[in-house]
């Protein structure tokens, strides 16, 4: 069947922990240990921090790189939006992110890193890897084909979203909540429990996007 938006899947914290653990040991089969890791905001943050434990490191950094715009939609050129924050200056340095799907934000982060913070070395880890990017990082999780990955730190995020579109796609301004979830079928490809659909319902509502609260309608703002 052919969607109407992009396909989507939806991970859980357990499939984060499993791709950050195939991330590790392949790190530690190289028998590379990094002094510092970097996390790239927003999405490589939970990964760093996790890396952190795996790998045994205590010094964690942040840069800051914006690229895609709305879920699944890209804004532009990567941009740096916030400078590198730490002192990395003659260490070997892990340079972490979600995923490399273009490969720009990783490649502008690393550029960075390398010309300002002075590193001893740099090395690269992604949860995943989109086959065919630009950027192939040095260790990562699983290789994978294009899909937009909703992560468990960004579910309301990019649930919003798409459902927003949903509206924009059907020019509605209305929608039951199985209508909804004939649609996300159709758009994304994704399925949601009633739990998850009403805790998104109430998210939506707290950002006045749809009116809140409401009984069986999701009814634009
Ligand atoms: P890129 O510069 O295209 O490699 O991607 C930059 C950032 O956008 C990634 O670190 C993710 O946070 C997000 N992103 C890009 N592509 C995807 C995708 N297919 N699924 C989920 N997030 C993505």
């Amino acid at each position: 069947m052919e969607l109407k938006g992009p396909l989507c899947y939806v991970l859980d914290y357990d499939d984060i922990a499993n791709y950050a653990y195939q991330t590790a040991k392949k790190i530690k089969d190289s028998e590379w240990r990094p002094d510092a890791i970097v996390g790239i905001a927003r999405g490589g943050w939970v990964h760093a921090r996790i890396q952190c434990d795996l790998l045994g490191v205590k010094e964690l950094f942040s840069v800051k790189v914006s690229h895609w715009g709305v879920t699944a939609t890209k804004d532009g050129k990567a941009k740096l939006t916030c400078p590198l924050v730490g002192d990395i200056e003659g260490k070997k340095v892990l340079v972490v992110d979600d995923i490399t799907d273009t490969g720009e934000s990783l490649t502008m982060a690393v550029e960075h890193i390398e010309e300002t913070g002075k590193p001893k070395e740099v090395r690269t880890a992604t949860l995943m890897h989109i086959a065919g990017s630009k950027f192939v990082p040095d260790y990562y999780g699983v290789e994978v084909t294009w899909a937009w990955e909703i992560w468990p730190w960004n579910f309301y995020e990019d649930l919003t979203a798409l459902i927003m579109k949903i509206f924009e796609g059907e020019d509605i301004k209305e929608l039951t909540t199985p209508q909804l979830k004939k649609h996300l079928r159709e758009y994304n490809n994704i399925v949601l429990s009633d739990e998850q659909l009403s805790k998104v319902k109430a998210h939506m509502g707290y950002l006045e996007k749809i009116e809140y609260p409401q009984d069986k309608v999701w009814k634009l703002k």
